[in-house]
């Protein structure tokens, strides 16, 4: 089936179909599923699967972990109904291949903390089924994550800035500078003190986090990078995501404390 047409023919009211990728699951009653979704145009959902666990079922083989598929859907009052399934790229390489599925599934929980229902990101999707398919190729899955992660924060509006210091904008130099949260970027050492908790990052690390910025994947997947290296990039982009949704959270948990007394529930 062409692959556009899949994505935006709207077939009636009730009933629509879209691309979209598992991105968890849940068992619920006897032997139905709960999934999360993301898809090109609705961005994430939460769809009902029934009788998904049968073994006689003929949706359950197209609603797997990571699975790409094409999706028929009927409007419920609560969550959409599943009411057809075909798998368009299973990802079959992540099957063997635990630390692929690992990072896959990492992918997965990042986009699903990281964005909110039905909100359009058809980049970040298609960021997504592209990770997916190169973890399933068996591509370096360092490279592919750290590449999802910066590109990810890139598209959410979240980009860290890596070439000036974003205390006084001047251009940063071959040394170590600081990373900070709060301030969305790195500080260089005259204004590290602005932010005491900002986290140090070594020349390689900036050099690798620069280089995936401007030429993407390709040229950070044929670098070789050594365990420390690793760790210290690992731990600079999950603390700084792990800022962000944090912060977030904590918003929007004052945002609802804020609007419960005086909204209405429709
Ligand atoms: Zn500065």
């Amino acid at each position: 089936m062409n692959e556009d047409r899949a994505r935006r023919v709207p077939l009636s009211e009730r009933i629509y179909r879209t691309e979209a990728i598992v991105l968890s699951r849940l068992d619920y009653a006897e032997a139905d599923r709960i999934l999360t979704v993301y898809t090109p145009q609705r961005g994430k959902l939460r769809l009902i699967a029934k009788g998904v666990r049968r073994p006689t079922s003929r949706l359950g083989p197209h609603l797997e972990y990571f699975a790409r598929a094409d999706l028929m859907l009927s409007r419920g009052r609560e969550l959409d109904t599943v009411t057809g399934a075909e798998t368009v790229d299973a990802h079959l390489g992540l099957r063997d291949d635990l630390d692929a599925l690992g990072h896959a599934s990492h992918l997965a929980e990042l986009l699903n903390r990281m964005t909110e229902d039905r909100q359009e990101n058809e980049a970040a999707y298609d960021l997504l089924a592209r990770s997916l398919r190169l973890l399933s190729d068996g591509v370096d899955p360092f490279a592919v994550t750290r590449h999802f992660e910066l590109a990810l924060l890139a598209l959410l509006g979240y980009r860290p800035e890596l070439y000036r210091c974003v205390g006084c904008d001047r251009e940063l130099t071959a040394t170590v500078n600081t990373l900070s949260h709060g301030r969305g970027g790195l500080l260089c050492p005259l204004c590290r003190a602005d932010d005491g908790g900002s986290f140090p990052l070594s020349v390689n690390a900036q050099k690798y986090l620069r280089m995936l910025d401007r030429n993407g994947l390709s040229a950070a997947a044929r670098l070789r990078v050594d365990e420390g290296l690793r760790n210290e990039l690992e731990g600079a982009l999950g603390g700084y995501i792990r800022h962000l949704t944090e912060r977030d959270l904590h918003s929007l948990r004052v945002w609802h404390a804020i609007r419960e007394p005086s909204v209405p529930h429709p």
